[in-house]
């Protein structure tokens, strides 16, 4: 997809989750939004650096460099989030374009989906709305399945 269907991807994607996250539309709802767009919209934007440094849809497209962000805040303590967006841009080359990612660079066999729409399509960003409400279902899926789990060990006596 092209840096408008990601970032737009990214966005609500990020207001999708500051809702999941606080259901109640209030001030940290809000501030939930902001603190998880930022990183997340960057996120989205970053593995198409391959365009210019490396090879576009290899380089910086691949479970190593998401695994690199996803442990970075752990290690260093900042770039929370930045992962997401990393995630969800592969999700959306992945599904919403006929060219798979070599997600296992330096092994260049690229992976997609068997259906998908060209980058040019006037269908890109009905498919990238389709892409993020699939992601907010998912996240969403995640985030009852911790309050079951954390009730569930609240009503034993558990924490
Ligand atoms: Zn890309």
């Amino acid at each position: 997809m092209n840096r408008k269907e990601h970032v737009l991807n990214a966005a609500l994607l990020s207001i999708g989750l500051g809702y999941v996250l606080h259901p109640a539309g209030d001030v940290e709802t809000f501030v939930t939004i902001v603190e998880v767009g930022v990183p997340v919209i960057l996120g989205a934007l970053f593995p198409d650096v391959d365009t210019a440094f490396g090879k576009h849809r290899k380089t910086l497209h691949n479970l190593p460099v998401l695994a690199l962000f996803y442990v970075y805040p752990m290690q260093f303590g900042n770039l929370q989030y930045v992962w997401i967006g990393v995630l969800t841009h592969y999700a959306l080359d992945m599904l919403g374009s006929k060219r798979g990612l070599a997600l296992f660079y330096p092994y260049e066999e690229e992976f997609g989906a068997p259906f998908g729409v060209s980058v040019s399509s006037d269908r890109a960003t009905v498919v990238t709305l389709a892409v993020t409400g699939v992601e907010l279902v998912v996240a969403g899926l995640f985030v009852y399945r911790e309050f079951v789990l954390a009730s569930s060990l609240a009503a034993i006596g558990i924490q």
